[in-house]
């Protein structure tokens, strides 16, 4: 490990373990908002802390960081020694998979049916998140075909075309 990584990695020691927590339940939240409030931010921070739990460490680092301390690519790309554009595309899978795993939280508590595609099957089927993760974890040297031949097996979708799934992960 190098020392920049060491640092990077020690920051959640040094601040505690979930950040999330402390700024949605923190002592600003309850003075202004009153009982409900607090309750309601310390549901979210439940809920959002749970989806965090469930992203890689790099992932979470760059999120808890990126939003919740305010840092900026530069910084966190001098601190961790990773390219800007690196940064960008871990960031992207982090929200995207943040979005997915929080959906049924928000559609429930909130009513509000997040933007999915409705014309995408890895969109509509209820085990996106585990397929978003599936997709993320795939062997990029090869082909889509083990990860189509996994969503017919395990999950009963037949993908007729790759360029479903390319465009899934890119775009939605
Ligand atoms: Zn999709």
């Amino acid at each position: 490990m190098s020392p920049v990584r060491v640092t990077y990695q020690d920051w959640i020691v040094t601040l505690g373990r979930d950040p999330a927590l402390r700024r949605y339940a923190g002592p600003g939240t309850m003075s202004t908002g009153g009982a409900f409030e607090s309750d309601r931010a310390a549901e979210i921070a439940e809920a959002v802390g749970r989806a965090l739990e469930s992203l890689t460490d790099q992932e979470r680092l760059l999120i808890i960081r990126f939003y919740f301390m305010g840092e900026s690519y530069e910084k966190l790309s001098c601190l961790s020694g990773r390219a800007i554009h690196k940064l960008a595309a871990v960031h992207h899978r982090a929200v995207k998979k943040l979005r997915a795993r929080l959906a049924t939280f928000v559609e429930k508590r909130f009513d509000v049916r997040p933007t999915g595609r409705p014309d995408c099957i890895i969109c509509r089927s209820p085990f996106r998140a585990e397929i978003d993760t599936l997709i993320d974890q795939r062997d990029r040297g090869r082909s889509w075909r083990t990860v189509i031949k996994a969503l017919k097996k395990r999950y009963s979708i037949i993908i007729k075309t790759p360029q479903i799934l390319i465009g899934h992960e890119k775009y939605h």
